[in-house]
């Protein structure tokens, strides 16, 4: 698998990410790279009217690099949504490739004093949530990361693990 930084990303983060994570990705897909190289915020993505940009922009631009590598994770520094929803912290299709939105990850997004511990678990959940579905898995009900995360309320109740059924599934 490769994950791509877009334009503005935190290298940081994506680097802590991987390094924090080396068993699990080695695990679940046969290697984890980093692409060199930030991607362009795609052309036509940004909506004015609503000052956030279009998801599916994002997928577009990780299926163009798709050849470097079998799944793409693209991690994204701006507010994302897709129609029908307000935002998303990100977006998956099955068995593809996979985006996540750091933003609204943020405690300073609310008005809060930022908190680097609490950034950086919300973000190893969102990855290991949109690279589930990436690898098969549907939203759970169990106390697992598959839940479905309609709020932060819901990311920060649900663990950064999969549950003993999505793991099954997975193997
Ligand atoms: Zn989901
Ligand atoms: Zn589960």
């Amino acid at each position: 698998m490769c994950i791509f930084c877009f334009e503005g990303t935190p290298r940081e983060l994506v680097d802590r990410l991987v390094d924090t994570n080396q068993d699990w990705f080695k695990r679940h897909f046969t290697e984890v790279l980093i692409h060199s190289e930030d991607l362009a915020v795609p052309e036509w993505s940004f909506v004015a009217n609503r000052q956030q940009y279009k998801a599916r922009f994002f997928l577009q631009a990780l299926e163009d690099h798709a050849y470097l590598s079998n799944h793409a994770l693209g991690v994204v520094d701006l507010d994302l949504f897709v129609p029908d929803l307000n935002f998303i912290f990100g977006s998956a299709q099955f068995g593809g490739n996979a985006i996540v939105a750091l933003p609204r990850l943020r405690q300073s997004f609310y008005g809060l004093p930022n908190d680097d511990t609490i950034f950086f678990q919300r973000t190893v959940k969102e990855v290991f949530h949109e690279l589930g579905h990436v690898m098969g898995l549907r939203h759970c009900t169990n106390y697992c990361v598959m839940q479905f995360s309609n709020s932060l309320a819901d990311t920060d109740h649900k663990p950064d693990t999969y549950c003993k059924d999505c793991i099954r599934r997975l193997e």
